[in-house]
This record gives C-alpha cells, sequence and structure tokens, in this order.
C-alpha cells in the first residue's frame, strides 16, 4: 500500500466546499492508501501567530468534522502537526537547499501574500520569513513520512514542485534518501459559493459549514444569489445561474431536480419557495453529519484518543525518516 500524505490548516470549520472537495478525495483514498492526515497547526500559525486560541480551538474541530465526514480513524492516521518536532528538524536542514528568490517566485506563495494585504503589507513587505518559507515545511511534512504521493489541486501543484526540488537536491548531495512524492490531481471541481462567487471559502464569507445550525443556514441561503434577470414570482429563469439550483444538485435529490430545473424554466417556481426547498434538503443533507458530530461533541476523549493514535503512528514514521536524514547528512552523532 502506498503513502499519501495531506494537511489540513486548523483555522476553521469545515464547509461544503471542503466536503464536496477534498473531502470527496479524502474518503475515497482512505481505503486504498496508507493515509497520513496532518492537522497542520504550525502551519496554520504562519499566518495566525497572533491568534493563536483560535489555532488550538480548530484542531479539535475540524479533528471532529472530518470524523463526522467519514474518515475512518482506523484507516487514516490524523496527527498533529507540531507533536511531531522531527518536521521542524528537517525545515531547517531544506531551508539550505532552497534560495529566498524562488520561494518568493513560486506562485502559489505569491497569490496568498497579495490575498494578505493586511497581514503582510500591500507589496508583501511586511511578509515573515516563517510564511515565505512555508513551502519548504511541506516539503518536510511530505518527506517525513515517505509520502509517495500527495493529493492536490491545480493550484497547489506549485508546492509539490518546489517539494521535488528540495527532495532531488538533498539526493544529490547526500545521497538517495528522501523519497519524490508523486501528485494525485484532484477530480472535483471547485465549489462555488452561494454568492456566485467560483470559491466558496472561508475568507471569503460565502461559506456553509458543516456545523451551521438551522437558523444559520436559513438565513444563508435566504441570502443566495439567483438569475438577476427574473424579477417577478412567475418569470421564467435560468437555472444554470442561479446559485439556489446550484446547491439543489449538490445535495437535493436527481428526480427533485429535474422538477425544480423545469419549474424554473417554465417560470412555474419562485426564488422563495425554491430556496425553502433547498433549506429543507440541506437540513436532510447535513442532519446525518452532525448526528455523527455530536457523537465526538459529547465524547471528547475518543477525538483524543484518535489524534493520540494517529501520532503515535506518525512518530514512528517521523523518527526513521530522521535518522536517515542524520546519517546521510552525517550529523548523526
Ligand atoms: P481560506 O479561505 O482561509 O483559504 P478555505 O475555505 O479556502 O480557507 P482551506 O483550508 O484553504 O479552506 O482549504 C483546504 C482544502 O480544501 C484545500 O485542499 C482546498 O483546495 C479545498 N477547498 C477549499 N475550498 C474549496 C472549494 N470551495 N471547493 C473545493 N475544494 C475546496
Ligand atoms: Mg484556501
Amino acid at each position: 500500500m502506498k503513502t499519501i500524505l495531506t494537511g489540513l490548516r486548523p483555522t476553521g470549520n469545515l464547509h461544503l466546499g471542503h466536503y464536496f472537495g477534498a473531502g470527496k478525495t479524502w474518503r475515497e483514498i482512505q481505503n486504498d492508501y496508507d493515509f497520513y492526515l496532518e492537522i497542520a497547526d504550525v502551519q496554520a500559525l504562519t499566518d495566525n501567530f497572533n491568534d493563536p486560541e483560535k489555532v488550538r480551538r480548530n484542531v479539535f474541530e475540524i479533528t471532529k468534522d472530518l470524523l463526522a465526514i467519514g474518515l475512518d480513524p482506523e484507516k487514516v492516521h490524523f496527527f498533529i502537526q507540531s507533536k511531531i518536532p522531527e518536521i521542524a528538524e528537517l525545515t531547517v536542514y531544506y531551508s539550505n537547499l532552497v534560495t529566498v528568490a524562488r520561494l518568493q517566485r513560486n506562485p502559489t506563495v505569491k497569490t496568498e501574500i497579495a490575498q494578505k494585504k493586511e497581514l503582510f503589507g500591500n507589496d508583501g513587505e511586511s511578509i515573515t520569513y516563517g510564511f515565505l518559507g512555508y513551502p519548504v515545511s511541506q516539503a518536510a511534512d511530505i518527506t517525513c513520512f515517505e509520502g509517495e504521493v500527495v493529493p492536490v489541486g491545480e493550484d497547489q501543484l506549485p508546492l509539490l514542485e518546489q517539494c521535488r526540488e528540495i527532495v532531488r537536491k538533498f539526493n544529490s548531495i547526500y545521497g538517495e534518501t528522501l523519497v519524490e512524492p508523486q501528485q494525485l490531481l484532484s477530480k472535483t471541481p471547485r465549489i462555488k459559493g452561494l454568492d456566485g462567487n467560483d470559491k466558496m471559502g472561508k475568507s471569503l464569507g460565502n461559506a456553509i459549514y458543516l456545523v451551521d445550525d438551522d437558523e444559520t443556514i436559513r438565513q444563508k441561503i435566504m441570502g443566495a444569489v439567483t438569475d438577476p434577470n427574473k424579477i417577478k414570482k412567475d418569470d421564467p429563469a435560468n437555472p444554470d445561474i442561479c446559485m439556489v439550483y446550484y446547491y439543489h444538485k449538490l445535495v437535493n435529490k436527481e428526480e427533485n431536480n429535474q422538477r425544480i430545473c423545469e419549474e424554473c424554466k417554465k417560470g412555474e417556481r419562485g426564488c422563495v419557495a425554491c430556496k425553502k426547498e433547498l433549506i429543507e434538503a440541506m437540513h436532510e443533507f447535513l442532519a446525518p453529519i452532525q448526528e455523527k458530530r455530536k457523537f465526538y461533541e459529547e465524547h471528547p476523549e475518543e477525538v483524543n484518543k484518535v489524534l493520540d493514535k494517529g501520532t503515535q503512528d506518525a512518530k514512528e514514521k517521523a523518527v526513521e525518516t530522521m535518522k536517515k536524514v542524520k546519517q546521510a547528512m552525517k550529523i548523526d552523532y
């Protein structure tokens, strides 16, 4: 069984974008790979260093979310990044193998710096050493567990390429030691936001979270963007540009969706009624996830057990890798 490694930053609860995006891939691959799932608290701190409470709380929040969406702790090693100091140690050694210019040119890093003007200034002039170096830390995450495969979205490919470069450089200087990871490119498309934005995202304020209660969901769906050309209740409309229909397609039944689509096109369905039907469908969709999550909320010791076991598995693997790395680098005193 090949080893696969992925990480999730504990900066907020999981939303529907995660569920239908990365989460879908993860539910599928858990049966086919030896799966290490890193709760990347150290990486979350690179741009949340001033809010440690948030990061700590979300370590447990997202672990509960991940268990609730059906990741099986018998199959997946859930671990907390900061509990594996070997990753930080590897990051230091790898940082000699990458230039500052190369990190500054990394397209993923560039995009993120531009999105975080408040933290890093207009031209990224206040960027921290830690944030600029996070691709190096990701290379350490992957190689520490000899990750052979990494599931990625298009936008994260430059990070994986950066990791491969570091691996090749390491192996060429110190001898064949590290495993060069392959990509598993995500087949799931980006999930759009209720506001019509191309992406549902935490920082975009347009997400439905798996933990949202009925009233929150009602308010969010009532505010969703519909076909702007539809003015009156019985105007015909185009469901393909309506976010309400988009979400019906995600969470409602196929036969309902055909009816909804036809009624909408013929002007036989008002947007308010359509939103109410979506609220019902969303409730039905989320109920089993929230039910499962409730178990872990009531049994935090079970969550701790999952994290402890996964972290122990990760530690064993990390110690092995560290031994090889130190031998190769002649620092195995
Ligand atoms: P932020 O807005 O703070 O960046 P986010 O909501 O984008 O947060 P991340 O933690 O950046 O969430 O994403 C974690 C993973 O989930 C990534 O692999 C990302 O590609 C995937 N993901 C996030 N949002 C979506 C979405 N709308 N559709 C599909 N996949 C998504
Ligand atoms: Mg993001």
